[in-house]
């Protein structure tokens, strides 16, 4: 599922091909030919993410908001000489002068008020990838819980944006146990874990991939192959069960928390025991 750089990078895209332009805006599929039919001639105000929700406001207030899910995709194209016809389920094309976009496959495609698009943001913990983001706002949910911070990164109310890769990576970076109970941190901990999100995440927007390894971890200081999978990004332990820890060589664990396969190195992340290691 693509993670919040991805949705942070679309909202980009798409403000720079149709940013203040008029854009055509139609169902080529035809579930969507109402709805886009209220957007066509009218102009883009500006797209933003939050989370993994993506908002799309035109004229008139009519806010189109997009949720991705699994296998959806939503490819942006510009500096096109000509538009070609659409290929696939295509649920929703914009189109402006020299640009098109093309969404397919959304698990969420709706027009919806601005205040609605406000209700959907309130509801989410703050996206490390906002600059109105406030990491209290998680802390306050993350320091009252007994859930494992394994999954409470997941969760969209308590932090927004993270999938399984960030999670995964993030936690390995900071030593943590994925078990571990949220109501165990020190704020210093999850400061540093919450920085970590935002500048990891960033550079996500930036390259379009998850590198979360340290410049000593990369294959070219380790003497190592790249990593060759589908996923693309240098990375400690997503994916890599069985395989050797880059850091200290014992072999990658997984298990399965809330329907979501973990990752994590036994030695570099020791199991937390109650205040023994705190
Ligand atoms: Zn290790």
């Amino acid at each position: 599922m693509p993670e919040g750089h991805t949705l942070h990078r679309l909202a980009l895209d798409l403000q720079t091909a149709f940013g203040g332009r008029v854009v055509r805006a139609s169902s080529p599929q035809g579930r969507f030919e109402q709805s886009a039919a209220l957007i066509d001639g009218t102009a883009l105000v500006r797209a933003e993410s939050a989370g993994k929700h993506l908002f799309a406001e035109f004229e008139a207030e009519r806010v189109l908001h997009v949720h991705l899910g699994l296998i959806g995709s939503f490819d942006v194209h510009t500096g096109v000489s000509a538009v070609p016809a659409p290929v696939g389920q295509v649920r929703l094309r914009l189109t402006s002068p020299g640009a098109y976009a093309d969404l397919r496959g959304a698990i969420l495609c709706d027009l919806v008020t601005p205040e609605r698009r406000d209700d959907i943001v309130a509801r989410l913990g703050p996206d490390p990838l906002r600059s109105d983001a406030d990491p209290m706002g998680a802390w306050r949910r993350i320091s009252r819980s007994g859930r494992p911070i394994g999954d409470l990164l997941m969760d969209q109310e308590v932090l927004a944006g993270i999938g399984n890769v960030y999670r995964a990576e993030v936690l390995f970076r900071h030593r943590m146990h994925p078990l571990r109970p949220g109501r165990t941190l020190r704020i210093g901990q999850w400061r540093a874990m919450w920085e970590d999100l935002v500048g990891l995440m960033a550079e996500g927007v930036r390259t379009g991939t998850i590198d979360t390894v340290r410049p000593e971890h990369t294959p070219e200081a380790m003497g190592r192959p790249p990593r060759a999978d589908d996923h693309g990004g240098e990375v400690y332990v997503y994916r890599r069960t069985g395989q050797p820890c880059l850091v200290c060589g014992t072999r990658i664990r997984t298990e399965i928390l809330v329907g979501r396969n973990l990752f994590w190195c036994s030695r570099c992340q020791p199991r937390f025991r109650s205040r023994a290691v705190q």
